[in-house]
C-alpha cells in the first residue's frame, strides 16, 4: 500500500474522527464481520433526507474503524441519495475499479483502494459501508423510526 496512504489510514486508526454516540440518532445498526471480527456501530442523525450527524463506535482491524472514521466524516451534509452514490463509488473501488481510486469524491476512503488487492480484507473495509446500506434500505421503506433497533434486533421483542 501507498506510504502517504498508509499514514493517513493510521491516522484515522488512531485518532478517529466522529467516534462516539449520538444522543438523539434517527437510525442506529449494528454490524460484525466476524472473519476478522470487526464490530461497527453506525449512528445517523437526519434533517429531512440530509445527514446532520454520523458517528460510530466499534471494534476491530485498522482498515475496518478507518474506513468507518472517513466514512462519518463524508456523510455528515448529504443527502440519501448521496450517501448512495458515495457507497456504490466505495464498492466499485473495492472491486478494482482504478477511476474509482482517483475519483475526489471518495476523499481519504481512497487510501483504502489498495485494500482491493487484499481480497481477505475487503470485508473490514466495506463494514461501514454495509451499515449504511441498510441505513439507506431502512430510510427508503420508513421503518428507521427509532423503532427497530437494526437487523439484530428481533422486530416482535
Ligand atoms: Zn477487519
Amino acid at each position: 500500500m501507498d506510504a502517504v496512504y498508509q499514514e493517513l489510514l493510521l491516522d484515522h486508526y488512531r485518532r478517529p474522527r466522529n467516534r462516539g454516540v449520538i444522543d438523539d440518532a434517527d437510525v442506529t445498526i449494528q454490524q460484525r464481520n466476524p472473519l476478522c471480527g470487526d464490530t461497527l456501530t453506525l449512528q445517523l442523525a437526519f434533517d429531512g433526507d440530509r445527514v446532520r450527524e454520523a458517528a460510530f463506535n466499534g471494534e476491530g482491524c485498522a482498515i475496518s474503524q478507518a474506513a468507518a472514521s472517513m466514512l462519518t466524516q463524508l456523510l455528515r451534509g448529504r443527502t440519501l441519495d448521496e450517501a448512495a452514490a458515495l457507497r456504490d463509488r466505495f464498492r466499485e473501488m473495492m472491486l478494482g475499479d482504478t477511476t474509482a481510486a482517483t475519483d475526489k469524491s471518495l476523499g481519504d476512503l481512497r487510501a483504502l483502494a489498495g485494500v482491493a488487492r487484499l481480497p481477505v480484507r475487503v470485508k473490514c473495509a466495506l463494514l461501514a459501508f454495509s451499515a449504511l446500506g441498510e441505513v439507506l434500505r431502512e430510510r427508503e421503506t420508513g421503518i428507521g423510526n427509532g423503532e427497530s433497533g437494526g437487523p439484530e434486533v428481533d422486530p416482535g421483542a
